[in-house]
């Protein structure tokens, strides 16, 4: 969205807080406008009118070597490439469903197709600019109504630049184990054994297993997924980030190496920023996020049978946790909430494989 040649601060001298970078673009630097279509194109070349010369034409899949893959119908949406397909997105989100205005409140849910934009694919193809977002942004605000929701999605779009531009500063230090602030010490591990249940949503923590399967169905996943997920592989497994990180390459479908490893070492706590080291407790995320088990239900069809209260922390009726969690108690809900009474629970696997040890702020 921002200019590069337009940033108040070299690339060197980005700023390793989200906030001081958020700030000082926002208050020193414009967004430029699009270009506007050219009204006609000047006529083709001698050599194609001639014959001489042909446009070619463009490969078929088959002729690539490739399928095209059936999309799930317990996607969000369907994603459609190109940019009519993203500006009829933008269309129905902004202007039609009127979406925009409430994107604050929704932007975290994890089911349906207007919680949340669903640019990200779109954006990592360049079929939409965000620059363009932004001008449909403004144009809302001043025909509709501008609110913190309207905000928002700039706000969100700037942390897409700013990745962008801590990848240039870091180079890549975002594809190493030690990250861009080579946090060193800690012991990574490797479980195979482990990481197969993460990524095939096999875990026994309903919420993990869901949104893995969401993943491998479907390319997508919300962003409150991708945090919650992140957390359990790097602190609950202790797990190597990098992965996580490349399951998440092989398979998103808005994969775009920046924003990914950017908030893969954002979350694994060796990001740029010295000051994030944040713990995802699933009890606490289930309970905000998904508190009738919609989402779980959704992805884990056996869960729907369950009663709502159950279907978070189902016991028996379902597969038993691989590991214990970090912080056991850390938005444990109530015993007579009848949910999960985590010292009666046993693991498979007896406990973490080792991994990060640092302090953490609990969500
Ligand atoms: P909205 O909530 O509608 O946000 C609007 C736009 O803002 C998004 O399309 C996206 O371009 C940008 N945005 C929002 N959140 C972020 C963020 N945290 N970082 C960077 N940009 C953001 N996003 C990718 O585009 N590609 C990735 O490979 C990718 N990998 C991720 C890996 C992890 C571990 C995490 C936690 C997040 C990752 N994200 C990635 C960011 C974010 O999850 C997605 O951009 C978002 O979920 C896409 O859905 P949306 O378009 O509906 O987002």
């Amino acid at each position: 969205m921002y200019h590069l040649d337009d940033l108040p601060f070299t690339t060197s001298q980005l700023p390793d807080v989200y906030t001081q970078f958020r700030k000082g673009v926002e208050t020193r630097c414009q967004v430029r406008s699009t270009f506007k279509l050219p009204p006609s194109l000047a006529p083709k070349p001698k050599k194609f009118v001639d014959g001489e010369m042909d446009w070619g034409t463009m490969p078929t899949l088959e002729q690539l070597g490739l399928q095209a893959r059936q999309q799930s119908p317990l996607g969000v949406m369907k994603f459609v490439g190109g940019e009519t397909a993203a500006l009829h997105r933008l269309q129905d989100y902004f202007w039609e469903k009127d979406c925009l205005r409430v994107y604050k409140e929704t932007r975290n849910g994890m089911l349906g197709p207007n919680y949340s934009t669903k640019f990200s694919p779109w954006l990592a193809f360049g079929f939409i600019s965000a620059r363009y977002i932004h001008e449909e942004v403004k144009r809302y605000e001043r025909e509709r109504v501008s609110n913190d929701s309207t905000y928002w999605v700039l706000f969100e779009l700037i942390w897409r630049d700013y990745f962008r531009f801590v990848s240039m500063k870091y180079g890549n230090a975002i594809f190493h184990l030690e990250g861009p602030r080579r946090v060193k010490g800690v012991r990574w591990s490797q479980n195979k054994e482990l990481f197969d249940c993460w990524r095939n949503g096999t875990t026994g923590y309903p919420l993990i297993d869901a949104n893995m399967k969401e993943l491998i169905a479907t390319g997508f996943m919300s962003n409150r997924g991708r945090q919650i997920v992140c957390s359990f592989l790097v602190r609950d497994m202790g797990i190597d980030w990098r992965m996580g990180a490349e399951w998440f390459e092989s398979l998103l479908l808005d994969y775009d190496p920046c924003s990914n490893y950017g908030n893969w070492t954002y979350g694994a706590g060796v990001g740029n920023d010295p000051r994030e080291d944040r713990y995802f407790s699933i009890p606490k995320q289930a309970q905000n996020y998904d508190p009738d088990g919609d989402y779980v239900a959704h992805w884990i069809p056996q869960l729907a049978n369950l009663s709502k209260s159950q279907r978070h922390f189902p016991g028996q009726a379902y597969l038993k946790p691989v590991v214990s969690l970090k912080f056991a108690n850390s938005g444990r809900p109530r015993p007579e909430s009848n949910k999960l009474d985590f010292s009666k629970m046993e693991f498979k696997s007896g406990g973490n494989s080792g991994g990060f040890r640092g302090r953490s702020r609990r969500f």
